[in-house]
């Protein structure tokens, strides 16, 4: 029989299965208001203590079953960079919000010298980029052996552990070598890559011996994926990752289609063993014809944004650069924030260069991609100016302005909160040019004398220059 989709089952349902006790342990008012959030994956069944006590052994595990995603979540690496890659509950993302976002590796060799590999391994585990107020990196290592050699391949693991703590992906085809990567990595947890219908028996040895997880490799073969994860779950073995293989350029059709379908069947209910997290590895654009370095990350990109869109949970890369690695991290941020939350930043007063009490005040809304966007036309034209950022509820100014929530009675409120009136010895305010239909209502509303700005930023430079100080009313 299928299972239900998660966006079936009632708060009602779960309410029934909890103590019902009220006792608010959980930091919630009630159970039912925990139950909702419960739900709305807000909250991990972990957060009810009750539940822990045995006489609710029983509730414990129908909720348990009642809210395991179909899409088992595993997680690689310990401690505070540990990550967990699939527990999906949708194919869609407007069913229900992504979680978990899709773990991006990079690549190294044991080929390479150990102090490149490890120079390799800190710029990838240092790579941040601030985007729209949020930090975005690397997830993982993946160590592979290119030697077939147990002893080097020991060596650039432990090389890869003394340089970083992010988890590890293992990547060797020969169970001899991983075995001795395992011996030196196993208290990390890493993810053992990977068992196939070669080498399946020794893989799954090691799966059991070191207690990590299992990649599960039969590219373009979904029912041989099927037979060894069925083999693999009768040994108790069920911590597994898919790869049903990564063929970028001509092939990429053919590898989305996999991906969908093992999704699909997983999500529908129709197969529960490919209800596991999936490995893309757009890392494979190397592995062609194709020598050109330049041409082999373009595909490497254009390939992990396919793969981030058609289901993959893991991806192994190898391109650092910016151009080739940022439109992989910033689509799948876009991918993974939840729609019915616009990102937003803290309203309230943020103050640029060195205001006077003559400087400008301008008031912007709380959308993010608003907010740093302003943030950066200031600071590349080198202003000194108070900003004031209204609660928009998160939305742009001018989706806010046609939705009223940005209006003169909010621009009044903003002021007042911010203190601004107490920074600055004018009355003028220069309010966003997408706002200026709320020029005459925000004059009457705050008392000050508005000015209609640039429609963009980018133009607050210009403006300020000829504008400012402004002249008499
Ligand atoms: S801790 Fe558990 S029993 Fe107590 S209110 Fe929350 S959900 Fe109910």
């Amino acid at each position: 029989m299928a299972k239900r989709s998660i966006t079936e089952t009632s708060p009602i349902e779960v309410y029934r299965l909890l103590p019902r006790t009220n006792c608010a342990e959980c930091g919630e008012p009630n159970c039912m208001a925990f139950a909702t959030r419960l739900v709305n994956r807000e909250l991990a069944l972990e957060s009810c203590p009750p539940l822990a006590h045995p006489e609710y052994a029983e509730a414990l595990a129908a909720l348990e079953a009642l809210l395991a995603p179909p899409v088992r979540a595993v997680l690689i690496g310990t401690g505070d960079r540990e990550c967990t890659i699939g527990g999906k509950y949708v194919v869609q993302r407007h069913e229900f919000t992504y979680h978990n976002p899709t773990a991006c590796a990079i690549a190294v060799d044991d080929s390479a010298p150990l102090d490149v590999l490890q120079a390799r391994v800190r710029a990838a585990d240092s790579f941040s980029y601030n985007y729209i107020g949020r930090d975005l990196g690397i997830d993982a290592i993946a160590v592979r052996s290119t030697t077939g050699d147990p002893a080097r391949f020991q060596a650039a693991v432990e090389a890869v552990q003394q340089a970083c703590g992010l988890p590890l992906i293992l990547c060797s085809p020969d169970p001899a070598v991983l075995r001795s990567g395992l011996v030196s990595a196993s208290d990390r947890r890493p993810l053992i890559h990977a068992a196939d219908r070669t080498n399946w028996q020794e893989m799954g040895g090691l799966a059991l011996e070191f207690g990590c997880p299992l990649v599960v490799s039969a590219p373009d073969d979904l029912s041989g994926l099927r037979s060894l994860v069925r083999t693999f779950l009768a040994w108790g073995i069920e911590d597994l990752v898919l790869d049903p293989g990564t063929f970028p350029g001509a092939g990429l059709a053919r590898t989305l289609r996999n991906f969908a379908r093992c999704r699909h069947a997983a999500i529908r209910g129709e197969d529960d063993l490919l209800g596991f997290p999936l490995l893309g590895a757009p890392i494979a654009a190397f592995a062609g014809e194709e020598m050109d370095p330049i041409r082999c990350a373009f595909d490497e990109a254009i390939t992990a944004s396919a793969l981030l869109s058609r289901y993959a949970d893991l991806l192994v890369l190898q391109g650092t650069a910016g151009w080739s690695l940022l439109p992989t991290l910033f689509w799948r941020f876009n991918l993974y924030t939840d729609p019915r939350k616009p990102v937003a930043v803290e309203a309230g007063l943020r103050e640029f260069g060195s205001p006077d009490r003559n400087a400008p005040v301008l008031i912007t809304a709380n959308y993010a991609l608003t907010y740093f966007t302003v943030e950066s036309d200031i600071k590349s034209a080198n202003l000194s100016c108070y900003l004031v950022v209204a609660d928009t509820g998160g939305l742009s100014v001018e989706s806010a302005v046609a939705g009223r929530y940005f209006s003169a009675a909010g621009i009044a409120e903003a002021m007042a909160s911010s203190g601004i009136a107490d920074r600055v010895d004018h009355r003028v305010l220069v309010i966003p040019g997408l706002a200026a239909r709320l020029s005459g209502e925000a004059a009457e509303a705050t008392g000050w004398r508005v000015l209609v700005g640039p429609k963009d930023s980018s133009g607050l430079g210009p403006y300020l220059k000829e504008r400012w100080p402004p002249g008499p009313a």
